[in-house]
């Protein structure tokens, strides 16, 4: 192969993308270049915007292109309630039971040893100064019911210990393994409403 350098550049470039190898980095980088040098560049303006605009909102850490996002500013919400989830489509997911009325802090990952991600990587010392607003009564924990959401569920229930809040899980009507954003809303619904204390 003698590809000039700024195509090997480019296909070093689409290797960041999760799951994406050698070989499947390459076939995009022709498949765009080749086929579709359109998308390629609406895709090269998208990034970039997004890169230079989207940043995390100071109170939930979820996406937005404010300091603070649309849904903490509202003032409709109930601000005793914190809702703990591992990205902002589980976010999406809960707004959709319209049952939960609370806040949100979106950990943007889950605790996974085994990819190098610790309590250090997903910033926790965030949520700790977030609960401690004056407002925040109960601490909803709604990671999902794989074995590192479960983990992650864990860790943030000893860390919350002691300081005076509720903290409360989210039931197993979501099944084993089961991730919320491949769960029906009812299903989720009736998972809030029976929330647990975390012992
Ligand atoms: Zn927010």
């Amino acid at each position: 192969m003698n590809n000039p350098s700024t195509l090997d550049a480019l296909i070093e470039a689409l290797r960041c993308l999760p799951g994406v190898g050698p070989k499947s980095a390459q076939r995009m980088a022709y498949h765009l270049l080749q086929y579709d040098r359109e998308g390629a560049a609406r895709l090269s303006t998208a990034l970039a915007t997004a890169l230079a605009q989207v940043r995390h909102c100071r109170l939930c850490n979820s996406f937005t292109e404010d300091e603070v996002c649309r849904l903490c500013r509202s003032g409709t919400r109930d601000a005793s309630t914190l809702c703990v989830v591992e990205m902002p489509a589980d976010l999406m997911m809960m707004e959709q039971t319209q049952i939960y009325r609370g806040m949100y802090f979106v950990l943007m990952g889950r605790l996974s040893p085994l990819d190098g991600v610790g309590p250090r990587e997903l910033h926790l010392e965030r949520l700790l100064k977030r609960v401690e607003d004056g407002q925040v009564r109960e601490v909803l924990l709604a990671t999902n019911f794989t074995a590192e959401g479960e983990a992650t569920a864990h860790y943030i229930g000893e860390l919350l210990k002691g300081r005076g809040l509720r903290v409360t899980r989210i039931a197993r009507g979501v099944p084993v393994g089961g991730e919320l954003e491949y769960t029906d809303a009812g299903t989720l619904a009736q998972a809030i409403l029976e929330r647990r204390e975390l012992s």
